[in-house]
This record gives structure tokens, sequence and C-alpha cells, in this order.
């Protein structure tokens, strides 16, 4: 299958190179020229079958023609160590738990698909010039980044993270770890270090010496696997005799766990409404109120994934719909919740359910439990662990919060991190030494 740009101005690209690129060299974003439709038999006994059952078939629609079969079952089943299950938490809302990964937040599913893309595609080529991964992180992004790309074999990742201004939690997650990752803390601010990794990739001379690539968010391989949970979530409410007017909400920032599932709706899922829970950051639920997209500064918020001012997978949800406003408004509605609120989410969702609500997945919770219609049921889905921000959810629901065994023993580990300056030649000479092979 072929990819296309949303600004369709860059030729077609084979998945290998929009997994490869990331972005393409229009700046659009890649999109999968066709999205299957799934036969309806299979949405009829989808309840009977595994979540790995049903991320292979969903996995074939996407990349069948690009991977051999018996390959494509393995990263799909390797990507997919761990549930996402369906948890109560109201007679009408349900938690879509993604937290249950190796670093307790959703962005570990696509994280580990694209390594075992990228790998897949690095054997087939027979390349053994090592692949260089490089992420800017100011905190998620990177350790989800490190973890999918573990023990990788013809990887090797670089995470750039702003010195102090990473929490210890996860800051340990990615300086930890060691083999085939190097984490370099950086004099300076999480710009900077967003600014040191475009300038290496528009860096002709380090291109040349070595083979570099981005694990971004936008990237196909990490946002497309996404669509999986969605199909196990919608599997496991109808085995509960709740799938008829479901109502999945996402807590959204750059847009990409959403427009996952909105691919999974293109493919037939019946999904019967969506809402897109923002924090104070509420561009996209401005441009469904008026029509206009106006993107702005971020403001931070204890929600702080979901910061974004100009949310980049926009212009897939335009591109998928034609920009047809009046579509997308009828299909997803939006809400809005500022700091006060998110916290007072926190708290009255654990005081009248006793579950705990991470910052994010309360802006989720909150929009269905004012959102929900009569007959309609709620899937909301709890992004990150709530132990990943202990202090703030501690504070709003008056009780503790349990660190589970897994985090924990991140922090237990030793940290091994190069530091540089904010300067790039310094950045350069560093990973240009690191990646030299040693004398014999
Ligand atoms: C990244 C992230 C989000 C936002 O997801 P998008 O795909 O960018 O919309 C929400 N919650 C958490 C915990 C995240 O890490």
């Amino acid at each position: 299958m072929k990819y296309y740009s949303t600004n369709r101005q860059a030729p077609l690209a084979t998945l290998e190179k929009a997994v490869v690129k990331g972005l393409a060299e229009d700046k659009g974003l890649y999109m999968p020229e066709r999205i299957k439709a799934l036969e309806p038999s299979f949405f009829d006994h989808i309840d009977r079958l595994s979540f790995q059952e049903i991320a292979f078939h969903v996995a074939q629609a996407f990349f069948g023609e690009d991977i051999d079969e018996e390959s494509l079952h393995n990263i799909v089943y390797d990507t997919l160590a761990f549930d996402c299950p369906v948890v109560p938490v109201t007679d009408h809302i349900y938690s879509l738990e993604l937290f249950h990964g190796p670093t307790l937040a959703f962005k570990d599913v696509g994280a580990r698909f694209m390594a075992r893309l990228l790998q897949y595609f690095i054997r087939k080529e027979g390349n053994r010039n090592l692949v260089n991964v490089l992420v800017a992180t100011s905190g998620d992004t990177g350790s989800a980044v490190a973890n999918g790309f573990l023990g990788v074999e013809g990887i090797h990742v670089y995470v750039l993270y702003p010195k102090g201004k990473v929490s210890k939690i996860q800051e340990s997650q990615f300086t930890t770890l060691g083999q085939n990752i190097t984490a370099v803390e950086v004099d300076g601010c999480f710009d900077d270090c967003q600014a040191l990794v475009k300038t290496a990739f528009m860096d002709a001379e380090l291109n040349a010496r070595m083979q570099l690539t981005s694990a971004n968010s936008i990237n196909v391989a990490r946002f497309l696997p996404q669509a999986f949970y969605y199909f196990n979530a919608y599997a496991r409410m109808k085995a509960l005799g709740k799938a008829d007017k479901l109502v999945v909400c996402v807590p959204s920032g750059n847009f990409g766990n959403i427009t996952a599932a909105l691919f999974g709706h293109a493919m037939g899922l019946p999904i019967h409404r969506f809402i897109a829970a923002n924090n104070a950051n509420d561009i996209f639920y401005q441009y469904l109120q008026s029509g206009n997209y106006c993107p702005k500064a971020s403001l931070q918020t204890i929600a702080n994934a979901m910061d974004v001012g100009d949310p980049s997978n926009f212009a897939r949800i335009i591109d998928l719909y034609q920009g047809d406003h009046a579509r997308i408004s009828s299909l997803i509605s939006g809400a809005t919740y500022n700091d006060s609120q998110i916290r007072q989410a926190m708290q009255s969702c654990h005081a009248e359910t006793g579950y705990i609500l991470d910052p994010h997945g309360a802006c989720g919770y909150q929009a269905l439990r004012e959102g929900l219609l009569e007959g309609e049921t709620g899937v909301f889905c709890e992004t990150a662990h709530p132990a990943k921000f202990k202090e703030t959810v501690e504070a709003a629901i008056g009780s503790t919060v349990d660190i589970p065994e897994r985090l924990a023993a991140f922090m237990k580990g030793r940290k091994q991190s190069i530091e540089v300056s904010s300067d790039y030649d310094d950045f350069k000479q560093t990973i240009l030494l690191r990646d030299a092979p040693a004398a014999p």
C-alpha cells in the first residue's frame, strides 16, 4: 500500500519510506491510500477473539500488502505483550486502561510497534549500518520510545531531554536502560532539544556518516497501531452486551490517539460517536464550535501530555473527512477542562466510585459524565497510570497512590546519561564519537 501526504505535494511513499522518513517532503503527514472496510462477519464474532487476534486482523488490513504474514504476526504479538482491559467505573462509564505497558502510558503500543516494524525493514534490506533514532522529549515520549526500542538489534536510540526539567520518575524511565539507549541530558529547555534534533536531520555531513531517523508521534507506524485497542474495547463491551450505542472519549493533545480511533470507525468499527476531551488547550474544541482552526501557543496544565496548541494530527482528521466541518462536528464532540475542573473530576470520581484517575484520563471521564445521553455507554481512555502523576493525584483525591512494581523498578536503576550544552556542534561531536567504532 502506498502513502500520500496530507499536503499532496510530495510523491507517494512506500510503507518503508513513510516509516523511515516520518514526515513527507512537503511537511505533510502520511496517510494510507486506502482504508479497508472489514467484513461484517468479523464484527459479528469479534467478542470471541482475543486482543492479539483482533489486532492481527486489523494490522493485516493496513500492513498485509507490505509485510509477510508470519512477520506481521510476530510484530503484533510481540508489541501487545500486555493487555488493554476495559474496566467498569460507573454503570455506564468504562475505563479503557492503556497503561499496562512498560512505561505505563498508551504511547507504549505505538512505540513498540514502530520499533519492530523498523527492525523488520532493516533486516529485509540486509542493512548492516546501525540506524540511529533521535528523539527529543519533555517526558513521556522519550520513555515510550526508549523502552519500545530497547534491545532491538540494529537500532540505537538517542533521547534528548532538558536537564532538570523532567520529573524523576520520567527521567528514570529512559536514563536507566543502557544497552542501545543513550540518554542525552541537554543544558537547556525542551525547545533546545527539539532544535538540536531538527538541525541534526538537516546536517548533510552528519547524515552522510550516520543513518538517522525520527520516532515522532506523527509516524504512521506509531499512530495506526493505536486503532487496535479500540477494536478490542468494542469486542469486550459487546461481550457485556453494552456495545449498541458506544461513545468513545479520548483525552487529546496531538490527536494521534483519537485519529487512530477514527480510522477504526472508517473500517467499520461500530462506534456510535466520539468525544475529544481537552485540557485548557481548547483549539480543537473551538474548531468544532466555529469551524475555524486557530492554533495558539500552548498553555501549561496538570495534564501536561495534552499541552498542545497546534495539534499535528488535525491535518489527518481534515483529510479523512475532506474538511467537512458538519460531518466532523456531528461525529465528534468536544470538551475542555481547566486545572481546577480536572482536580475536581479526579476528586469526585474517587469519592463516588473509588476509581483513581490520572489528570489526562480525568478529562475523558468528566466529558462522559457530562456528555453521555440516554441509552449510551461510554468508554474513555485512561492514557497513563495515576502513579506517574503521584503528587498531583494525591493532592486531588486526598489519599495515597501506590507505585506499581515496574515503575518502582525504574527508579531503583542507575542513571546513565551524556551531558551536552545546547550548542549544536557540541552535540554533534558527542554523538559522532559515540557512533565511531572502537579502536582495534
Ligand atoms: C500523549 C498523551 C496524550 C495525548 O495523546 P495524543 O495522541 O497526542 O492526542 C494523552 N495522555 C497521555 C498520558 C499522553 O502521554
